[in-house]
């Protein structure tokens, strides 16, 4: 473990992110302990329908979305009966959150309010859209967790199957069999779609949807590349540069965006507006950076790695709620400084520190970490862009703009690589883990780019595994390959402490 990791609570972690980025962080009021709390534990749902009748019993209030995990089952949700799930009330109030997107979006939808559907951006998009009032943008892209987690009843990526978008494309492609059932989302009357340095997957897909008759805004997302010396360069968040060139075209692009956006909306966004809309995304952005610094800092792994995955979603479109996205995160925050604080935690505290990168297309994958001995000590869910703060003193288009070319999904493998070196040195991470998407055509080769360097950079471990959307049949290997990396990271430390 990292002499950083073994100072218990994660405050002597920078609150300041990569480059001249400055997080608000929560203040002190987070660090007051739950009337609820328990043991910090990862239980099944049958013990999340005892632990629920004991808090509610015990006086829980929850929000009008609350109820018991096992509802969402019998809706349909069959994975969560393979999962284990953080104990505590704020992580019942996220699940609960997290899987009542769809009802909010219908009622969204019976109330009158206009929803677009953002594709690919993850990010920028729903910034732009929730300024305007009335408006409620979501990313369909989600779609991709649902075979995961209705265990591929839903038959959606069948459905993709027979308009030709079959497995050689990523699970995002779940995406085309909800828009046709409508059996999930509400289909949205607004569809976005970035496109260029981007991956095939989603614009044919989009291009699919297009052909079927829904309208869709394309914009054009250029390479980002390293500023030549005669040009004058940006910095950007998150510490990549780029052309002051590419920042304009950007920039363009994103106006006719929201000219859609305005039009749809029947409103004329002003400067003040988005200026606040940004403030606002940056405010959940201040969250979760404190409550990465603290979950990924503390000495006892305080929040596990399922919990704080679905909590890096709520930056890019806010769960469809803004207010709510927030008040879910600083529950989630006041629990996680709550157990710092007190030198408890899900998991030993000698737990493997592991920097993980992509998403899994399944979540239960994230517990086999954590059982093969692991923890998450930092990420990249291929959207780090949409968990630094947009510049606030900048117009802010352009600041929208070099979000836009902070993605690390929009330049290079080995830019991508030197941002994940900079957030698991900073993270004292021992060992990476690269999730690969099966199908994903952004890089199919980006394990053999990033692995080499982190390890000639870092000297830790890493491993390359795939993970589809169910990984039933494959849990033998998946955790093999995890323990290897969590036995070969341990045998480092104890090498390191000699
Ligand atoms: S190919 Fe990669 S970037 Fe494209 S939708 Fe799939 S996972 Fe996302």
């Amino acid at each position: 473990m990292s002499d950083r990791a073994e100072k218990g609570d994660g405050a002597d972690l920078p609150r300041s992110g990569p480059k001249g980025a400055s997080y608000k962080s929560a203040p002190s009021p987070f660090s007051a302990p739950s009337p609820f709390s328990a043991s910090p534990r990862r239980i099944t749902l049958e013990e999340w329908d005892r632990r629920y009748a004991e808090l509610r019993a015990a006086g829980l209030r929850e929000a009008d979305y609350g109820g018991p995990l096992r509802r969402h089952v019998e809706d349909g949700d069959l994975r969560l009966r393979k999962l284990r799930m953080d104990n505590s009330p704020a992580a019942l109030r996220l699940w609960n959150f997290l899987l009542s997107e769809e009802d909010r979006l219908h009622q969204a939808r019976a109330e009158g309010k206009r929803l677009v559907g953002a594709m690919k951006d993850l990010g920028t998009v729903p910034v732009l859209a929730c300024s305007l009032p009335d408006v409620v943008t979501f990313y369909p892209d989600g779609a991709w967790w649902i075979p995961c987690i209705m265990e591929r009843t839903a038959g959606l990526l069948e459905i993709a199957d027979g308009l030709g978008i079959d497995d050689s494309f990523c699970p995002v492609r779940a995406v085309l069999g909800a828009m046709v059932t409508g059996a999930h989302f509400p289909v949205p009357g607004l569809l976005t779609c970035s496109v260029g340095a981007t991956c095939d997957d989603l614009s044919a897909i989009a291009q699919r949807l297009e052909g079927m008759g829904h309208r869709v805004v394309w914009w054009e997302v250029p390479h980002r590349r390293r500023p030549e010396p005669h040009e004058e360069a940006v910095e950007l968040p998150g510490g990549f540069r780029a052309t002051r060139r590419h920042v304009e075209l950007v920039e363009s692009e994103l106006g006719r965006v929201r000219a859609a956006l305005e039009e749809y909306a029947h409103w004329r966004l002003t400067e003040g507006q988005l200026a606040a809309g940004i403030a606002y995304a940056n405010q959940v952005r201040g969250l979760l950076a404190e409550l990465r610094r603290v979950a990924f800092g503390a000495a006892a792994c305080p929040m596990p790695g399922l919990e704080m995955l679905v909590a890096e979603m709520l930056a890019i479109h806010f769960c469809s709620d803004r207010g709510e996205s927030v008040a879910v995160l600083e529950d989630l925050l006041r629990e996680a400084r709550s157990r710092a604080a007190a030198g408890v935690g899900v998991l030993p505290a000698s737990a493997v520190r592991v920097f993980w990168v992509n998403p899994v297309a399944d979540l239960r994958v994230m517990n086999l970490l954590e059982d093969a001995g692991g923890r998450i000590c930092g990420t990249d869910y291929m959207f780090c862009h949409a968990l630094d703060p947009i510049p606030e003193e900048l117009p802010p288009m352009e600041a929208l703009a070099r979000m836009v070319l902070a993605d690390p999904m929009v330049g290079s493998p080995a830019d991508r690589a030197e941002r994940i070196c900079a957030d698991a040195a900073r993270f004292g991470a021992e060992a990476v883990v690269i999730s690969r998407i099966p199908g994903a055509s952004h890089c199919a080769l980006e394990g053999s780019v990033i692995g080499p360097i982190v390890r000639r950079r870092l000297g830790i471990p890493v491993a390359d595994v795939e993970v589809p959307p169910v990984t039933d049949a494959m849990e033998p290997t998946l955790r093999t390959r995890l323990e290897a990396l969590v036995e070969t990271a341990a045998h480092h430390r104890k090498q390191k402490k000699r």
